[in-house]
């Protein structure tokens, strides 16, 4: 086990679109860590259940066994003082709580690795990510391909209509989207009256 010492912890941070690969990279920094037997813990919000709730699982079916908890007070109540990295996935959903309970596991001096998305479906920042974002040491902002034009993509398009912000799923509810193809008010609905053709004006209905 590797000397753990006040201060020498940190708070990285994976963030981006869905599809941008942030579980793919979460999972793959905890495997080389797991490697280099470091002991680890791994955290995801209870509420995102669409794949498992006791791994961590990317679109791409690369998976790390995580524990489910309900608030970021959770992940300090479950902290085993020995583990030397802690992983959290899906960070967006955690309560305002998680920046304060990330630094807290730092200041322990625990290398703390952390993915979420950086907005949600409308381009706002996304639950307790801002303040995430700014306290971290280390900063990654990953891309999608975006779906509808093949650029590089940071938002993320929700294909059914709903007001809700969080609604958990994942290929057919939502897609990537460059900035110029993403819709922030959710699908549109182009009433085809005004759909005009070069030629003929009104289009033939
Ligand atoms: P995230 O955690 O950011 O949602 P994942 O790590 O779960 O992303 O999944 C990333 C994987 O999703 C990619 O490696 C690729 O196999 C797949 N994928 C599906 N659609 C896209 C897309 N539009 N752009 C990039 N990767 C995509
Ligand atoms: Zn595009």
């Amino acid at each position: 086990m590797s000397f753990m010492r006040p201060g020498a912890g940190w708070i990285e941070v994976i963030t981006g679109p869905m599809f941008s690969g942030k579980s793919e990279e979460l999972i793959r920094r905890l495997r080389r860590a797991a490697i280099a037997r470091l002991r680890l813990q791994v955290f995801k919000p209870a509420v995102d259940d669409r794949f498992s709730v006791d791994e961590v699982v990317s679109h791409s079916h690369w998976r790390v066994p995580s524990e489910p908890v309900k608030t970021a007070a959770e992940i300090l109540e479950r902290m085993d003082p020995r583990t030397e990295v802690v992983g959290i996935d899906e960070a967006q959903f955690f309560d305002e709580e998680l920046p304060r309970v990330c630094s807290h596991l730092a200041d322990l001096g625990k290398r703390v690795i952390v993915a979420g998305l950086d907005t949600d479906y409308r381009g706002v920042p996304f639950g307790p990510m801002p303040e995430l974002l700014a306290v971290a040491e280390q900063v990654q902002k990953v891309t999608a391909i975006c779906a509808r034009c093949g650029a590089p993509a940071s938002f993320t398009q929700r294909l059914i209509p709903s007001d809700e912000q969080v609604i958990v799923g994942a290929g057919d509810l939502y897609e990537a989207r460059c900035r110029r193809c993403h819709e922030p008010g959710g699908p549109v609905h182009i009433d085809e009256r005004w759909l005009f053709t070069p030629d003929d004006g009104k289009r033939e209905r």
